[in-house]
């Protein structure tokens, strides 16, 4: 569940600047490193072959890049008819960077409300320019989409649930892939040179590779259908609660959807109160969602961080399931789309479209590395501004009054929107970060942090 809630904050031109966070360096057993060595040959009389399991933005860019780019590609997905319990949220820049339709949004988010435990409210949509929005989708609109175009570009999509994989003894050795068939009813397997799992938050992919566990939050949410007078009044706003009564450690949220609102909240600190939190959600929304009839609830788990190992050999893991979502924000759907395209990419380039074995160290240089200079150093930066401003209900009053601030408005939602880290005036952050550190003094979360350490 996405907003853009400090997501730039004091990043461009301060000496916190995510650029300097470096990229992690991916460590290969040596061994290993022979084995990899050893492969990258030539393949004759037939195309480099690919399973992607899962379909979600993942899966479907995954399988779209590698299928334009010349590779035998199949998409296996469990419930093509199914909906993603999600918030559907997503970055401007994802309609132009992904070809979205905008006859696939539900609504155009321009009013961003933020409300803090003392119930400040603060409309932190104010700096948008009168074409700036927050793009909205049901998930099974967009996910359609998506999988649609991949089979468009030549992939094979298979509905199917995928249940395992048998490792390849050699380097030229394929995967073989167990799976049933929903329309045959039957087991079926599957030979091919390179796996992507793009299986979500419970990957058996990453099971498969033993990539190790990540911590998850679980997320609550209830679609609510509202009378068309309360309709109204989230036309075109979102609302974000913040308070150790609706989450100790993350948000909750009223997203406007095509005929309903999406009413939810997240933790992973106190998991068995989600139940609670959701109804104090629901009750300081008050009057707003009174009346409404709860069409759907859903729960899933969202990652807190990527997995220990990515890739394994001519394994690799995307989106979810690689563990690609924003602590502070839980966004997730523009990251896993970006990271199946990275990856689909990566492999057409390294198999010289379809004519070459990829290997470990392949994927490792050309997607791994790639992904981790660009995003890790925002996901850690998110991962600190979770800890100081989310830990403590000073923590939250101190980051609402932060956000009634204009610049941090204007480069958070720069950020946010367009993924670049926005161009600031230096002078500007300066002042941002010495009221930025002000909020924290009253809010008495500075003094709380330095007595911690001096304990
Ligand atoms: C309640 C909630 C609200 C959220 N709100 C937002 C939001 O507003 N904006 C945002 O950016 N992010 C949001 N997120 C996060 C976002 O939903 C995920 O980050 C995103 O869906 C990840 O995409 P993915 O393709 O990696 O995985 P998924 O979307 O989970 O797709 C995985 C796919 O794999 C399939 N699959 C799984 N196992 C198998 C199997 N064994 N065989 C075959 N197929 C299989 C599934 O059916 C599914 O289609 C939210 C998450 C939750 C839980």
């Amino acid at each position: 569940m996405p907003t853009p809630i400090v997501y730039h904050l004091f990043t461009a031109s301060t000496p916190f600047s995510l650029r300097s966070v470096k990229p992690t360096k991916p460590s290969l057993h040596p061994r290993r490193q022979c084995q990899i060595s050893a492969s990258g040959t030539r393949i004759h009389g037939r195309k480099l072959r690919a399973a992607v399991i899962g379909g979600g933005p993942a899966g479907s860019s995954a399988a779209e890049a590698m299928a334009a780019g010349g590779i035998q590609t199949y998409l296996i997905e469990r419930a093509p008819a199914g909906a993603k319990p999600c918030g559907g949220a997503i970055p401007l820049c994802m309609l132009d960077e992904f070809s979205v339709p905008l006859d696939l949004i539900d609504r155009r988010v321009r009013r961003m409300k933020i409300i803090s435990p003392s119930n400040r409210v603060v409309d932190f949509g104010r700096t948008l320019k009168s074409h700036e929005y927050i793009p909205m989708l049901r998930r099974e609109v967009l996910d359609s989409f998506l999988r649609s175009r991949a089979e468009s570009r030549g992939a094979q999509i298979i509905t199917g649930l995928f249940l395992g994989l048998q490792l390849p003894v050699s380097s030229s050795d394929p995967y073989v892939i167990t799976y049933t068939s929903s329309s045959e009813k039957t087991f079926k397997t599957l030979q091919v040179d390179v796996v992507i799992g793009a299986d979500g938050a419970n990957s058996r992919v990453a099971k498969a590779i033993d990539a190790g566990d990540y911590t998850c939050a679980i997320a609550f949410q209830e679609r609510i259908r509202l009378p068309e007078d309360k309709m109204k009044h989230y036309n075109d706003l979102a609302e974000m609660y913040v308070g150790g009564d609706v989450s100790p450690d993350f948000y909750a949220w009223v997203f406007p959807k095509c005929d309903h609102v999406a009413v939810g909240t997240g933790t992973v600190i106190s998991k068995s109160k989600i139940k609670q939190f959701q109804r104090s959600i629901r009750s300081r929304a008050g009057d707003k969602i009174a009346g409404g009839k709860v069409v759907k609830i859903e729960a899933h788990p969202i990652p807190e961080h990527p997995r220990p190992r990515r890739i394994r050999d001519r394994v690799a893991l995307v989106g979810d399931a690689a563990g690609y979502v924003t602590k502070c924000s839980g966004e997730g759907i523009y990251f896993a789309a970006k990271s199946g395209r990275m990856c689909g990419e990566a492999v057409v380039s390294a198999s010289e479209r379809g004519e070459r074995m990829v290997t470990e160290l392949d994927l490792k240089e050309r997607y791994l590395k790639k992904w981790d200079s660009e995003f890790s150093g925002t996901f850690r930066w998110l991962d600190l501004v979770q800890k100081v401003f989310y830990g403590s209900d000073q923590g939250r009053e101190a980051l609402v009054e932060m956000c009634s601030d204009e610049y941090v408005q204007r480069m958070t939602f720069q950020s946010y929107l367009y993924k670049k880290l926005a161009k600031g005036d230096p002078l500007a952050d300066i002042k941002m970060g010495w009221r930025t550190l002000g909020s924290l003094i009253r809010a008495n979360v500075v003094g709380k942090e330095m007595a911690k350490i001096n304990e």
